[in-house]
C-alpha cells in the first residue's frame, strides 16, 4: 500500500515510512523466570505471529474489513475504517463490536476478510524444522477463522505439524484478550496452563496466560495498529506478563526455547 493511501492512515506507522530498528527488550531484573522446562502445550498465535508481518498478509484482512463495514452498513469507507478501529479497540476485535452493536452474522464476515490472496505468505522450511522439534502438543490459536488458520499454515508448510487450531468460532466468537476466551480454548484443548507456552505478537493477548501461569514470548512485530502496540516503544524493559521477547520466531524456538528444554 502506497504511503497516504487513505485506506490504511489509522493508527498504522504509514507503510514506506522509516521504522526504527525495534529494540530487543530484556525482563526486568526483579521478574520471576519463566522457562520452557515444563512446557507441553505450545500455543501460537497466528497473524503476524507465526509468518513474518512482512508478509503484508493483515494488511490486506484489515483493508477487507473496512471494505466490509462500509457495504455492510452503507457508510463511506473512511467511516467504516474508524468503526472498525474503534470496535477494535472497545471489543477485542472488530467482529465483536459489529457482532454486539450490529447484530451481525460472524460467518459470513470471516468469509469475506479471509477472502485473500496468499501468495506474499512464504513457505517457511527452517521455521517448519524448529516446530516439529517441539515437544509436545502445538495448538494455533486465533482470534480468525480456522479456514483462514489452515490455508496460511498449509502456505508456510507448517500445518501438518499442529495437533489442532481454536478458532473465534470455536470460542463462541468471545476473542483474545478476554479471559473467557483463554478459558474456552483451555478447556476445548485440555491445556494445563502451567504447562504451556503462548506466542504472541500482541502485548494485551499474553496478560491472561500469564495471569494463568503460562510461559509468554511476545513476538515482535513490525505491524502496529493498537495502542498497546504502539505504546512498546516507550518499554524500557519488558512488563511482568511478557516473559521473552524475540524479534524471530525461528532464531527464538532454535535457541532460548530449546536451550531450556
Ligand atoms: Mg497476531
Amino acid at each position: 500500500m502506497a504511503t497516504g493511501d487513505p485506506r490504511g492512515a489509522a493508527d498504522r506507522v504509514p507503510e514506506g515510512a522509516p521504522t526504527e530498528t525495534p529494540l530487543l527488550l530484556a525482563p526486568r531484573p526483579d521478574a520471576v523466570p519463566r522457562g520452557f522446562a515444563a512446557t507441553k502445550v505450545w500455543i501460537f498465535d497466528l497473524d503476524n505471529t507465526l509468518y513474518p508481518a512482512e508478509c503484508n498478509l493483515f494488511a490486506e484482512v484489515d483493508r477487507r474489513m473496512g471494505e466490509f463495514i462500509a457495504h455492510y452498513l452503507g457508510v463511506p469507507f473512511a467511516h467504516a475504517r474508524h468503526l472498525q478501529k474503534a470496535y477494535y479497540r472497545q471489543f477485542g476485535t472488530t467482529l465483536a463490536g459489529l457482532m454486539r452493536i450490529h447484530k451481525l452474522d460472524p460467518t459470513e464476515f470471516l468469509a469475506y476478510v479471509h477472502d485473500i490472496d496468499l501468495s506474499t505468505v512464504p513457505e517457511l522450511p527452517d521455521l517448519r524444522a524448529e516446530i516439529a522439534t517441539l515437544p509436545g502438543r502445538r495448538l494455533i490459536y486465533t482470534n480468525g477463522s480456522k479456514r483462514h488458520a489452515e490455508r496460511v499454515a498449509e502456505k508456510l508448510g507448517v500445518l501438518d505439524l499442529f495437533d489442532g487450531i481454536c478458532d473465534i468460532a470455536a470460542c463462541d466468537y468471545v476473542p483474545k484478550p478476554a479471559a473467557e476466551a483463554f478459558e474456552r480454548m483451555i478447556k476445548r484443548h485440555g491445556v494445563a496452563p502451567e504447562e504451556a507456552a503462548m506466542f504472541e505478537d500482541m502485548p494485551m493477548n499474553l496478560r491472561v496466560p500469564h495471569d494463568l501461569g503460562m510461559t509468554t514470548v511476545l513476538v515482535h512485530s513490525s505491524y502496529l495498529d493498537h495502542p498497546v502496540q504502539t505504546e512498546m516503544k516507550r518499554w524500557s524493559e519488558l512488563p511482568d506478563h511478557i516473559h521473552h521477547m524475540t524479534l524471530d520466531l525461528r532464531a527464538f524456538l532454535a535457541s532460548t526455547a530449546r536451550a531450556a528444554r
